[in-house]
């Protein structure tokens, strides 16, 4: 079973976090879990259709707001958090939305055990 970070707040596979070395925990279902991180408009398409789903998302942009308007959309990521209890369920909207894999490749690989 996956753990939880909460310091970077994404699901981990190991009892430690290969990023910042902290112990994981078990997820709760409200924690925070990194889903995917995307730039405009896709982070707004991803967020609309998980609000559409009933999944509420919170957003987090890589720069400020101010530095967002000057500089414009182009170099803006956010990354994109749901609670853990809708992970699965956003993870599913997500592939439906980018294709499987792109994101889930490497520190993510799909092989949970059920
Ligand atoms: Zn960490």
């Amino acid at each position: 079973m996956a753990l939880y970070c909460e310091n970077c707040m994404k699901m981990i596979e190991n009892t430690v976090c290969p990023e910042c070395e902290r112990m994981g925990r078990e997820p709760r279902d409200m924690d925070e879990v990194f889903l995917a991180e995307r730039g405009h408009p896709w982070s707004d398409m991803l967020c609309d259709v998980l609000r559409q789903e009933g999944i509420p998302s919170l957003r987090r942009g890589s720069l400020g707001a101010g530095m967002m308007m000057t500089i414009g959309h182009f170099l803006d990521l956010e990354s994109v958090y749901v609670n853990y209890c809708h992970l699965e369920k956003a993870r599913e909207i997500y592939d439906s939305l980018f294709g499987a894999g792109e994101m889930l490749s490497g520190e993510d690989a799909d092989d949970e055990m059920e």
